[in-house]
């Protein structure tokens, strides 16, 4: 099988690596060169997307800001999966949080804006505080403002303002502060015959609006179902096929939808050392039409991003727990590089297997390695 992924990021590279051993055979169109790459090498393959659209089988995607005219030509040659409807709601955050609605999963209050008028009406709505959000465009935290009280009113207005004026085809979410105990996500893939194949709930811990640190182990049951039940209504609403990742906010012992990816995604990076089968092979096996894999926890693994940083100290790649993945990319600040799963082994729990690479890490670049 040969998949095209839109996106030639470290998501389709991590997806080639995945489907080596099961001979599927993945091509990267990299959205702003309009190449299609090597996704390991980035050595240009073929030029222009129809070509590639012809030799491919099915064709994905590896993140959801995709302009809508290669998403319809994707979606027009009856190859493309999930649907070219999942994409765009993860992209659009009006279009996200009416699919959040219609498919009845809780998510924190919110009203649209675009006029001053619809400000006044957010503040009643949805209260103070209250987190401001553009509907396109936004990740790792970025296109976001807090409107924390009263007083700061104005000032976050005239800054919406001047960024509704550049950019008509925007507008702003506002959305309740949800004064969250934790940050959770579910993953799990759907297959084309509408089996499912979910993982355990991950842990996750931003910093700077980056995620740092994921982690997935034994967790509350009750949590666990709730999340499937929600990750189910979401994957049947959208006729989904491919690996889905939900975040949440827990709330006193119940989970509100935060935001969806219609895609693999960072907090599933652990899958790789800490499940049956990892999510990028589950996430190929569902849009090939194969079976899906187990998603049982094989131990409890943590994941640490690498942000900014291309070197590591070697040591490192001789601790026992540790599984270093870099990306191959240049560096940049905050830019994710890498990441490294640890994993806990019967004479070493995963908090001490994290405690003993935090040893060997730079504590101003990684901030959040201990639990
Ligand atoms: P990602 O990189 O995960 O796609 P994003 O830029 O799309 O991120 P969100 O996930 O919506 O943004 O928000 C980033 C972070 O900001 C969240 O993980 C959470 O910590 C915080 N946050 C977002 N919305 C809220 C909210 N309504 N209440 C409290 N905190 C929030
Ligand atoms: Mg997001
Ligand atoms: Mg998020």
């Amino acid at each position: 099988m040969k998949v095209l992924v839109l996106g030639a990021g470290q998501l389709a590279r991590m997806m080639a690596l995945a489907g080596a051993p099961l001979n599927i055979e993945v091509l990267a169109y990299d959205v702003g060169t309009g190449h299609v790459v090597h996704p390991l090498t980035q050595q240009l393959m073929m030029k222009g997307l129809n070509t590639a659209i012809t030799y491919a089988h099915v064709i994905t995607a590896e993140f959801e800001h995709i302009p809508h005219d290669i998403l319809d030509l994707c979606a027009a040659s009856g190859k493309f999966r999930p649907t070219a409807e999942a994409i765009k709601a993860g992209g659009d955050r009006r279009l996200e949080k009416s699919l959040l609605d219609r498919a009845g999963v809780a998510n924190a209050t919110y009203h649209l804006i675009t006029t001053r008028d619809d400000f006044e009406q957010a503040i009643e709505k949805v209260g103070l505080p209250m987190v401001l959000k553009s509907a396109l465009g936004g990740y790792d935290g970025k296109g976001q403002w807090r409107l924390k009280s009263a007083d700061a009113k104005e000032a976050i207005w005239a800054e919406l303002e001047s960024f509704l004026q550049a950019a008509p085809e925007q507008a702003i979410v506002a959305e309740a502060f949800i004064p969250f105990d934790r940050e959770v996500s579910v993953i799990g893939a759907r297959g084309q015959d509408g089996s499912l194949a979910i993982y355990p709930l991950t842990e996750n811990t931003h910093s700077n609006g980056v995620l740092s640190l994921s982690v997935a182990q034994s967790d509350s049951q009750a949590l666990q179902a709730e999340a499937e039940a929600m990750f189910k209504a979401l994957a049947e609403t959208l006729d989904y096929v491919g690996v889905l990742a939900i975040e949440f906010f827990e709330v006193n012992g119940t989970l509100l939808v935060n935001e969806i990816a219609p895609r693999v995604h960072n907090s599933g990076h652990w899958t790789q050392q800490g499940a049956e089968t990892c999510q990028f092979e589950n996430h190929l096996r569902a849009v090939c039409g194969l079976p899906l894999g187990s998603t049982a926890l094989l131990r409890p693994t943590a994941m640490v991003n690498i942000l900014g940083e291309d070197t590591l100290d070697d040591a490192i790649l001789g601790l026992p727990h540790c599984h270093v993945h870099w990306y191959g990319k240049e560096k940049r600040p905050g830019r994710k590089m890498g990441h490294i799963n640890v994993c806990a082994s019967p004479k070493c729990d995963l908090k001490a297997a994290l405690d003993e690479l935090a040893a060997h890490l730079d504590p101003q670049a990684f901030p959040v390695v201990r639990i």
